[in-house]
């Protein structure tokens, strides 16, 4: 361990020096000023020299004192822990209290007596090997959360997303629905959501394979995420190849726009499907559903209000959207025919 010898007196530089060394510290350097003793301090232990673990500060010294130095030294917040023994020749009160409450945590006499020095300097440097050993647990400490912090949001990203397309899966959707409800019901405004489902995509499957199947999802769902626009709109994949759009504050005006959007789109995307009985392309039907939520209610009734409306808009020749109302789950209703798509 490395001690620093501050003193404006060469005489006893070398003697504290050789007094250290003959007991087997060889680490021990000197200055003549605080100012020395500084720049030696300041010196960044990566690049050669070793940091410091112990200074022995004379009180007495031109310029700047031992007192103001253990001042500069408690300061700085890289240099406040090493400890520091005061080696004066004055040892009124006074003196003492001025430099313990700078900081300094011991003080020897001169002329310094040899067993009197090893053991201040035994003991300090005790003390200040088990502040670096705690402190080093404490960094290890603060090193795992972190990295306990990164999986904990790797996982809860993993666990939140769908594995194939990007967006979120179905446990995130009920998460964000149930959310969304209690929210609508509280400032009693306007919750929509819309399903939609790939036309005829088992025959797509078929034709394509399997793969050809998911980079087809891959991009309907990437199609999907272009057309919602606000920062609370969310795209779940809802199971296999159906996905789900919740649109907070949305009116059903205003999700069957959206809905009616990606509708165009996805077709205007033309995804070749030459086994479609309604395009040459891939198309989606969609169901559009909206409520003013009640205290009390759950969703469940706004998504079988969308799931009809699907229902409908299959039966009728796919490609299009319809939308319900929703007031009670009980009394979803269709109540807008509203044919998009054109039947092949
Ligand atoms: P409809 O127009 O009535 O919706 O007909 P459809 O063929 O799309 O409907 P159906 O529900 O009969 O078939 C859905 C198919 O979606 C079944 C399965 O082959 C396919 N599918 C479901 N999940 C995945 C998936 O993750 N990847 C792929 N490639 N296909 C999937
Ligand atoms: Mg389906
Ligand atoms: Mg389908």
């Amino acid at each position: 361990m490395s001690i620093l010898v501050v003193d404006d007196s060469r005489v006893v530089r070398a003697m504290l020096t050789a007094l250290l060394n003959s007991v087997g510290y060889s680490e021990v350097e000197t200055a003549d000023s605080v100012t020395t003793a500084f720049e030696r301090l300041e010196e960044v232990p990566s690049q050669g020299s070793p940091s410091i673990d112990l200074i022995l500060m004379d009180i007495t010294m031109p310029e700047i004192d031992g007192i103001a130095a253990i001042h500069r030294i408690q300061a700085v917040s890289g240099l406040r822990d090493i400890p520091i023994i005061m080696v004066t020749g004055r040892v009124e009160p006074e003196n003492l209290k001025r430099a313990f409450d700078a900081g300094a945590i011991d003080y020897l006499t001169k002329p310094v007596h040899e067993v009197e020095l090893l053991a201040r300097v035994r003991s300090a440097l005790k003390l200040k090997y088990e502040m670096d050993q705690r402190k080093a647990r404490e960094h290890e400490l603060m090193l795992a959360l972190k990295q306990l912090e990164t999986a904990n949001k790797l996982l809860q990203h993993v666990s939140a997303t769908d594995a194939l397309t990007g967006v979120a899966n179905r446990r995130q959707f009920d998460d964000v629905l149930d959310v969304e409800w209690a929210r609508s019901a509280r400032s009693q405004s306007s919750l929509a959501i819309i399903l939609l489902d790939v036309d005829y995509f088992k025959r797509y499957n078929d034709a394509y394979g399997h793969q050809g199947g998911d980079a087809c999802l891959k991009t309907v769902a990437s199609i999907l995420i272009s057309c919602v626009l606000r920062p609370e709109d969310m795209v779940a994949r809802y199971g296999g190849e159906e996905f789900a759009i919740i649109l907070a504050g949305t009116e059903l005006s205003g999700a069957r726009i959206v809905a009616n959007r990606i509708r165009a789109r996805i077709e205007s995307v033309e995804i070749t499907h030459a086994s479609s009985e309604v395009s040459n392309f891939v198309t989606v039907s969609a169901g559009v559903a909206a409520t003013i939520p009640h205290k009390g209610d759950t969703p469940a009734g706004l998504i079988e209000a969308a799931d009809k409306a699907l229902y409908k808009a299959k039966q009728e020749g796919r490609n299009r959207v319809q939308t319900c109302a929703c007031t009670q789950p009980s009394q979803a209703v269709i109540v807008t025919p509203a044919p998009n798509g054109l039947p092949k």
